[in-house]
């Protein structure tokens, strides 16, 4: 299956026994061929939290899909060197292998649940 240009098409490969592999259907970021969450950056660069933010389903669809056991699907994002802290919230969001290293955190996120 090929995925449209338009969309991210990262394929999150779970080796689990419960195998929940799936492929990253939000919009590609600019010029890039991926999402904001997935997409690559230089060194230094950052991602601009609003469009984190913008790129996520509101907090009242959230919260129904997290009735139902599921979360919002953020494997395998790139967020190395990123300034998120508080900013985003992270409940009911999944960071399955997700790239979190030298993350500047700002406030503590008690809430945040990986
Ligand atoms: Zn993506």
């Amino acid at each position: 299956m090929t995925t449209p240009a338009d969309k991210c098409g990262f394929i999150f490969d779970d080796q689990s026994p419960n195998d929940s592999s799936h492929c990253c259907y939000r919009d590609t970021w600019g010029d890039r061929d991926q999402c904001i969450w997935h997409a690559l950056v230089t060194e230094g660069q950052r991602k601009p939290i609003k469009t984190l933010r913008h790129t996520l389903t509101n907090r009242a669809v959230r919260d129904q899909v997290r009735s139902s056991n599921r979360k919002e699907l953020l494997d395998g994002a790139k967020l190395r060197q990123q300034e998120l802290g508080s900013q985003i919230d992270f409940e009911g969001l999944s960071f399955r292998q997700a790239d979190l290293s030298r993350q500047i955190w700002k406030k503590q996120t008690s809430k945040m649940r990986i």
